[in-house]
């Protein structure tokens, strides 16, 4: 008699698979509330697709480029996608962020993290010990991650 279960490494970890769970049900629970149809999930390419929220409707931004012929006015921007839900009408009247400064805004927050890490590390150590699984991932991700970027 032998176990297929323990002929094979799992895949994943148990306790990241619950953690995934938990993140989705998470993300589900997000755009319920914030009434968001679809959330479009970040990518390495596209690391803020579904995370800026409209403060004025509660729709997902998106990425839009703005073309011109002229290679350096091309402009990046995030505008809330439901700007323009029916087509040629503005339904919301939140204005567009550049790239640059969302990409700016990113980088000030993680600065202020890594300045601040004493009181990040103990809230997170903290959350090691969590009944949670997705509280305790997270913890130790971004334990994980202030190490990294202190060295
Ligand atoms: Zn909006």
């Amino acid at each position: 008699m032998y176990y297929v279960e323990e002929s094979h490494p799992a895949i994943i970890e148990k306790e990241m698979w619950e953690a995934v769970q938990l993140e989705m049900e998470r993300r589900r629970a997000f755009a319920e509330k914030y009434n968001i149809s679809k959330l479009d999930y970040a990518t390495v390419d596209n690391p803020f697709a579904g995370r800026v929220i409209c403060g004025h409707c509660g729709s997902a931004f998106g990425r839009k480029v703005w073309n011109s012929t002229d290679e350096r006015l091309r402009r990046v921007v995030w505008r809330c996608n439901k700007k323009y839900k029916v087509k040629g009408k503005k339904s919301c009247e939140n204005k567009h962020i550049d790239d640059k400064v969302l990409y700016q805004a990113f980088v000030n927050t993680f600065n202020a993290m890594v300045e601040n890490k004493e009181y990040f590390m103990e809230k997170w150590k903290e959350g090691l010990k969590s009944e949670n699984t997705l509280v305790r991932y997270k913890s130790k991700q971004f334990i994980e991650i202030l190490k990294m970027q202190s060295q």
